[in-house]
């Protein structure tokens, strides 16, 4: 089973006199800002090593000024000389490009958030996983897009993997010296997203401005599109799969639009596990820096009475197709998962660019997962650079479904 970190470790109250060097991979994304805030906030615990971004210059060099960080990176290389210019006389190290961004996330360090979004995080979060240290996965995609190649690094590096998806998080922690026999069934809440209660022909005119406001978490632009379509659970489905010791009709999701209870884990002997927190990412972050002990974060505390009542439901497949276009895909396995993540990148931004609706989402992926399945591109991957073979003619698939740019 996969090296998850146990409570069984070394036991450390607080994280104490011994700093801790980290690397954040997308520095200036949701994952990557609240990382950094809760950084800030006792920066003599923390050394930043290194911090990167794919265009937002000023951003990142902001961030690596105010936590002192030893090395900035920026993918895009046309913003390298904006990022050299904001940092010159700081000593800070400006680097640019792909091959940046891996170096980056092997720089030594004790830990790596891996907080890039998309399958555009492959690369530096493999190289994040071959470290043998710490790795906080914020990118779902790595588990989503190539699992079994991924753990295979983490397994032969001795990496340290932590979930930082709130769901995964409160799982890890259910789970903590639970015999894996005795688990029965593990179920993820989601919140629903901003259209839990509309109906199919609203949702067919939804513009991309309603799909991203979320109504509990502020989040990236893609993952609250994918929490509208409820395709995040589905692929935290998947991650969920390779994560914890359970088979795939062991996984199940319940809508909770409260998002306080983020999971149920339900063993052999009739009980629950639950874990309850405020929708805060700052929490789960804290955890996977943290972990075994724990940090004070200045997240809102929980107060059941205010709340006066958590509700749930059951998830509604027919309005919201990529639920069980996931399910689909992790029953299918090999590559499947990785053809669906990588159309529905390309048809959740077709979405934020105004080129197709709401409702062509689903259908994009549908269809594509057909198409794969009929180009036999649905078969078993041994190297991240297969994953990446597939994730590209899944993305050309979905570009020529959806037609050229207007
Ligand atoms: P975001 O869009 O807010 O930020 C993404 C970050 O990645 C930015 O720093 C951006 O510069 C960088 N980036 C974007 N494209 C890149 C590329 N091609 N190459 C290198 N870097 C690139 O995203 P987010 O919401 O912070 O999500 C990050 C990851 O965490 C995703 O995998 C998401 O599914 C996961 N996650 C996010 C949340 C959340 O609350 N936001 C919760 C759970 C999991
Ligand atoms: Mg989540």
């Amino acid at each position: 089973m996969l090296r998850l970190a146990t409570a069984a470790e070394e036991p450390r109250s607080e994280i104490g006199p011994s700093r801790k060097s980290l690397v954040v991979l997308g520095a200036t994304g949701s994952i990557g800002e609240s990382t950094l805030d809760v950084v800030g906030r006792t920066p003599e615990a923390f050394d930043v090593v290194a911090l990167t971004a794919q265009t937002s210059a000023a951003r990142l060099a902001e961030l690596a000024i105010r936590h002192r960080a030893r090395l900035a990176v920026i993918g895009e290389e046309a913003h390298y000389r904006e990022l050299k210019e904001h940092l010159q006389g700081t000593g800070i190290r400006v680097a640019a490009g792909e091959e940046a961004l891996a170096a980056a996330a092997a720089e030594p360090a004790d830990c790596v958030m891996a907080a890039i979004v998309g399958a555009a995080g492959l690369k530096p979060t493999f190289a994040a996983a071959r470290q043998g240290r710490r790795l906080a996965l914020a990118n779902k995609e790595s588990l989503v897009s190539a699992g079994e190649v991924f753990l295979a690094e983490v397994e032969r590096a001795g990496t340290e993997l932590i979930p930082v998806d709130s769901e995964h998080s409160a799982v890890f922690q259910a789970l903590a010296n639970v015999d894996p026999c005795s688990i029965e069934r593990i179920t993820l809440t989601a919140s629903g997203g901003p259209f839990r209660t509309w109906s199919k022909e609203r949702l067919a005119r939804a513009t991309p401005a309603e799909a991203v406001q979320h109504p509990n978490w502020s989040m990236g632009a893609k993952i609250s599109i994918d929490s509208a379509t409820l395709m995040n659970k589905g692929l935290e489905l998947i991650e969920a799969h390779h994560l914890f010791p359970v088979e795939p009709h062991q996984l199940g999701v319940i809508v909770h639009p409260q998002s306080v209870v983020h999971c149920l884990v339900a063993m052999t002997d009739g009980s629950v596990l639950a874990q309850l927190s405020c929708p805060d990412m700052r929490t789960p972050i804290a955890l996977a820096l943290a972990w075994p002990a724990r940090f004070r974060t200045e997240t809102e505390r929980l107060d059941l009475v205010k709340l006066h009542h958590l509700s749930f439901e059951a998830p509604d497949e027919e309005r919201f197709p990529a639920l069980k276009l996931a399910r689909a895909a992790l029953e299918r396995g090999k590559t499947a998962p990785a053809v669906l993540n990588a159309a529905n990148e390309i048809a959740v931004q077709a979405f934020l660019d105004g080129r197709i609706g709401f409702l062509d989402i689903a259908a994009t992926v549908e269809s594509c997962l057909e198409a794969a399945e009929q180009r036999g591109f649905v078969a078993a991957v041994h190297s991240l650079e297969d994953v990446l073979a597939v994730d590209r003619e899944a993305r050309l698939m979905a570009l020529s479904k959806i037609g050229p740019c207007r």
